[in-house]
């Protein structure tokens, strides 16, 4: 990518230098739950994964020629794969160049929980990030700070799954895999209730536990399971089931335009700097769409390049102001 490109922005690689998101199952917040003192993570988590069920044991070697033969199967044909353990901060995760040289990531004591074909279809969600994206690079502001930083990355990696829901769904609906995917989705909801008890009681940032729950929950509206829908009503938390039709609607706008991967990130932090005009806070701790005084402001901003986000955002923010 040439260097005029990037203006000032910088690429980074999912899952090497995470700032902000957790990865899949958030697994770091749950520490909370039974504050191991003095254990070092990757040994609480062994500990918390070593107590459910275990269902497989497959080595490296063997989670490699699973991937490779779900590549295959999907037709997706890679330059080099690299299949390496990375324990407690992700369940799986792909990171790959331009030259489709991909790099597998998987926590080998989560994977010990799930039976083999589970793992092939947690497998499958892996490369339908590989069969949506050019590279795994994503882009945020280099001057921006920490906050901002994160939060753009969490909004693209957001959109990213997004694609990688729809992907799974066009390929696999009807079929064993698709069931196989929805069963393991099920298992995330005892992992949502705990970071919205942190949100709510103030341990944990709003906009990261939101942003950690979308990141899996987009999962639900994408393939219409209304599961999440309903915990979000069991929850008092209709409203962020609101939120994230949003989201999806300016997704679905953004991917319409068909714009190069860079051109979409870029719109992707303007539709992610709007979203962040309805308070987080708000929608986990009120169950409210409250939009923020600066909101206006930042629609008249964006509406000079992008005229239907700003536009989108003005009438959502306008029809919940006398709410
Ligand atoms: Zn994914």
């Amino acid at each position: 990518m040439p260097e005029s490109e990037l203006a000032g922005h910088m690429l980074m690689h999912r899952s090497k230098d995470r700032k902000f998101l957790p990865a899949p199952l958030a697994k770091p917040d749950m520490r909370v739950r039974e504050e191991p003192k003095g254990i070092p993570f990757e040994e609480f988590s062994r500990q918390m994964l070593a107590s459910y069920p275990q269902k497989s044991n497959l080595s490296l070697n063997e989670i490699k020629e699973t991937f490779v033969q779900v590549l295959q199967e999907m037709g997706l044909s890679v330059n080099s794969l690299k299949v390496d353990l990375k324990r407690a901060s992700i369940l799986s995760a792909v990171v790959f160049d331009e030259k489709r040289n991909v790099e597998l990531y998987y926590d080998d004591n989560y994977f010990r929980t799930l039976t083999k074909d589970q793992i092939t279809a947690e497998l499958s969600h892996e490369a339908c990030h590989i069969a949506t994206l050019p590279h795994s690079g994503v882009l945020f502001a280099g001057g921006a700070s920490d906050f901002v930083q994160s939060f753009q990355i969490a909004f693209i990696e957001l959109f990213d799954e997004f694609l990688a829901h729809k992907e799974f769904a066009r390929r696999f609906r009807g079929t064993k895999m698709f069931d196989l995917y929805q069963e393991l989705k099920g298992r995330d909801f005892e992992n949502y209730g705990i970071i919205l008890k942190m949100a709510r009681s103030g341990q944990m940032d709003p906009v990261k536990a939101l942003f950690t729950i979308l990141n899996d929950a987009i999962y639900f509206p994408i393939v219409e399971d209304a599961r999440f829908l309903k915990w979000c009503k069991d929850n008092e938390l209709q409203k962020t089931s609101e939120f994230l039709d949003w989201l999806i609607e300016d997704f679905r706008f953004i991917e319409g335009l068909n714009l190069n991967r860079m051109d979409t990130m870029e719109m992707l932090h303007q539709a992610g700097g709007l979203s962040l005009g309805a308070h987080p806070a708000a929608l986990l701790n009120l169950d409210k769409i409250i939009f923020a005084d600066s909101a206006p402001m930042a629609e008249d901003m964006i509406s000079k390049k992008n005229r239907h986000l700003a536009e989108s955002w003005r009438k959502r923010r306008l029809s919940h102001s006398s709410a």
